[in-house]
């Protein structure tokens, strides 16, 4: 921790960070979904990197840790960053969600990211799949069994902390109640038309750190769906809101900024995606203004709840609701 932030302070930019069970976790981290193209996120990490990025959000679902393993490997061995400097997130896929494939799935992980232990493992979702590609059957997960098996992998020295996504308020406090070690993170879709209040204040009172994804509403979501060969949807438009503008042209900051400037200061964790270089910048850039009570207040109004949600999971087959 002490010297995560002697870094940061060497480089002139103050990292703010969340607890993260015995970790901190740097509030600004690198999402990392959708980034595929080796040529283009490669670039992006390096200058994600050299802007002051230290945590970054993959998962075994994106299919882009290899590409991460190679440049985090590239900093660590030119002595550019220490190990330590980093917060490396990954997920548990869908289909290694059994107590009997966690260890399998998360080793997995860790030899594409070229690292010995991760700093924050998450069960991806709340339910599971089979490992048969041809056969999509969606089970029941067993969250006392998966859980326990997340906890061999802290105590086998695999990763230093263990958290969940996509998890209910009862399902959270179900883990809660068998559990040896806590959820350090809980990783869910919030942004200022999807704020989820009681499930976030349900985490902090329980000294879960959380993270926001899709904090800029994932205006990419239509391609990913477009991919899959379904139909596109209509979504909340987080960037061009007329209260988010009109705040950020007050600030002289750009509706990113304010948007996730907002998240920052319910005390959430950002994870933003950018493979381009003005975006990557700004939007790490939240630590030299300050959103009013006010301009809080009308930024709150903004949430019309479950019906702005993104990622539904309805593109997987079975699925009808969000758990
Ligand atoms: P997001 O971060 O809300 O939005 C990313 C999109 O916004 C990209 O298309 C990006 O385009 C664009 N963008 C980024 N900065 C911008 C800016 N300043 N101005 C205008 N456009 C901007 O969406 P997300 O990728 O869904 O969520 C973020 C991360 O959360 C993911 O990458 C992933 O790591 C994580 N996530 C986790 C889960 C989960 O189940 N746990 C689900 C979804 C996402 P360019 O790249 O072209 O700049």
């Amino acid at each position: 921790q002490v010297e995560r932030q002697s870094l940061s302070q060497k480089m002139g930019k103050p990292m703010r960070t969340i607890p993260c069970g015995r970790l901190q976790m740097p509030m600004v981290g690198l999402g990392t979904w959708q980034a595929n193209d080796p040529k283009e996120f490669e670039a992006a990490l390096n200058q994600a990197l050299d802007i002051g990025y230290r945590h970054i959000d993959t998962a075994a679902f994106y299919d882009n840790e290899h590409i991460i393993g190679k440049i985090i490997n590239q900093w660590i061995c030119s002595e550019k960053l220490k190990r330590d400097d980093l917060f490396i997130v990954t997920k548990l896929p869908i289909q290694g969600i059994h107590r009997d494939r966690v260890e399998k799935y998360l080793c997995q992980s860790l030899e594409k990211l070229c690292l010995d232990c991760l700093d924050l493992y998450l069960i991806h979702f709340p339910y599971g799949k089979t490992e048969s590609t041809k056969e999509v059957v969606y089970e029941k997960a067993d969250h006392k069994g998966i859980w326990q098996a997340m906890e061999k992998q802290v105590e086998a020295g695999r990763t230093k902390t263990i958290g969940i996504s996509n998890f209910s308020i009862s399902q959270i406090d179900n883990i809660l109640k068998f559990c040896k070690i806590k959820p350090a993170n809980l990783q869910i879709e919030n942004h200022v038309f999807l704020q989820q209040p009681e499930l976030v204040q349900f985490c902090h009172q329980n000294g879960i750190g959380v993270t926001a994804y899709s904090p800029l509403g994932s205006p990419h979501f239509n391609t990913f769906l477009k991919h899959l060969g379904l139909k596109e949807r209509n979504l909340v438009n987080v960037l061009t809101n007329p209260v988010v503008a009109e705040i950020a042209k007050k600030h002289c900051k750009s509706n990113a900024q304010v948007a996730l400037r907002f998240l920052i200061q319910r005390n959430l964790a950002v994870i933003p995606k950018s493979t381009t270089p003005e975006r990557l910048k700004s939007n790490f850039d939240l630590f030299d203004f300050c959103l009013s009570d006010q301009e809080m207040k009308k930024l709150e109004t903004l949430d019309i709840g479950e019906e702005a949600r993104i990622c539904d999971w309805k593109f997987f087959p079975k699925i009808e609701e969000h758990p």
